[in-house]
């Protein structure tokens, strides 16, 4: 139908996340009836170049509300882009940015702005009658062939995200058979032994914010030993079938006064060079598949010596280091820093910003790991955006909890989606 994919409605409401906190939902109609409702995650360990999310303040919610939010999507953001064409997701996002008019999205908000984003691209899928991930490559001509990414699942969680049990905050499996059910199966039959073995040893079982375990574990090498064990124990071989990732998530224990990183639960400091030393260990001791934000934010330096150092080890990531910022992951690629962007389309705050990021990274030879936020909802559009750009990784948690597990379950959907494409 002739303007069809136009934007009849917008509406946004204040919906809940996975750790019981306000965001932001938003459904987009459009003249063809097509409709969808997205919804946007949120992070614990943000960095702190990230766009704004709005909140409230005040009481509700201990300050998380986010009606403002709301309300700048209903009165503000509905009004301009009524009419306009959903599939235009360049200018959608344009139109939204310049109704911003600041740098971080303060005035509207990130998790306004995101919301609608993704409405618009998951509103058209449905008027094209087409997956997600097809009407992606479509709207924004990908180069990349589709694929399925490897899976990193965070299985046991420290850091913010559990209560410092350990240091770092992600020890990920990486399963890497050929098909995507089999690394699935790979991935959670390891989980369940990896339980049998924590209760058999004492530890707790319950799971953090991302369904991984949080056992107090003494020191990093404890907890990859742990899972190198159960790899064993669950018929694998470590590195060959399942390898092992890490989030150092080293912002949030960083001292930059006294430049020192201090292991709260190992009580050790760190300077960057001693740092290193012992990141190179573990590659050499341990079959492991990357590295994410092993230094802090703002530490280039010794981003750009441990990234000569390790590269052609591992994949070093830049999280929080990078922020899905182009700026930020330009000047990386200039002075050769990371060789890897974790991709969070909240940080940067609109699906075409993301994508930029996406896009900018595979030209120059960065790997792509599109992921999940530490507070989830039942969204599972990073599936669909990681298969569509052809990202070498997805990162969505651990095997249980289904704000998680539904992006694994959206995996599997698509490779059907695709074996019968
Ligand atoms: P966050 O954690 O969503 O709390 O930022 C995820 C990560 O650091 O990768
Ligand atoms: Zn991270």
């Amino acid at each position: 139908m002739f303007g069809g994919n136009k934007i009849k409605s917008v509406f946004a409401r204040e919906v809940l996340d996975s750790r019981g906190n306000p965001t932001v939902a938003c459904r987009v109609t459009l003249l063809s009836g097509a409709t969808a409702e997205a919804k946007v995650p949120s992070g614990a360990s943000t960095g702190s170049h990230e766009a704004l999310e709005l909140r409230d303040g005040g009481k509700r919610y201990g300050g998380k509300g986010v009606l403002k939010a709301v309300d700048n999507v209903n009165k503000k953001i509905a009004k301009v882009l009524h009419g306009l064409d959903a599939s235009k997701q360049q200018e959608i996002d344009q139109v939204m940015l310049k109704l911003d008019g600041t740098k971080n999205k303060a005035k509207l908000g990130a998790n306004a702005i995101l919301a609608v984003s993704m409405a618009c691209a998951q509103a058209t899928a449905v008027h094209r009658r087409l997956p997600l991930w097809k009407s992606l490559r479509k709207t924004f001509n990908f180069h990349r062939e589709v694929r399925l990414p490897i899976m990193t699942m965070n299985v046991l969680n420290g850091g913010a995200h559990a209560d410092w049990s350990i240091d770092v905050q992600e020890c990920m499996l990486v399963p890497k058979q050929k098909k995507q059910a089999d690394r699935l199966r790979a991935g959670v039959e390891t989980f369940h032994v990896l339980a049998k073995i924590l209760k058999a040893e004492g530890f707790a079982t319950t799971v953090g914010d991302e369904g991984g375990f949080a056992p107090k574990l003494k020191t990093v090498e404890n907890a990859f030993d742990v899972l190198v064990k159960a790899i064993k124990m669950a018929g694998y071989k470590p590195g060959r079938d399942i390898a092992i990732a890490t989030d150092i998530a080293a912002s949030e224990f960083y001292d930059a006064k006294a430049k020192l990183y201090r292991f709260k639960t190992e009580g050790r400091d760190y300077d960057a060079k001693q740092l290193l030393a012992r990141y190179k260990q573990l590659v050499h001791d341990y079959p492991i598949e990357s590295i994410e934000d092993p230094f802090a934010e703002d530490d280039w330096a010794a981003w750009k010596i441990a990234t000569a150092d390790l590269r052609k080890k591992t994949v070093i990531v830049g999280d929080d280091f990078f922020v899905t910022n182009i700026e930020r992951l330009r000047r990386g690629i200039d002075t050769k820093a990371a060789n890897a962007i974790l991709i969070k389309m909240n940080q940067i705050g609109s699906l075409s910003e993301t994508v930029a990021a996406i896009n900018l990274a595979h030209q120059n030879g960065y790997k792509t790991s599109i992921s999940h936020r530490s507070g989830e909802t039942s969204d599972t559009m990073i599936a669909d955006l990681a298969v569509a750009c052809g990202s070498e990784y997805i990162k969505t948690g651990s095997l249980s909890r289904s704000e998680r597990v539904e992006k694994y379950n959206r995996l599997l959907e698509i490779e059907l989606e695709m074996k019968n494409a």
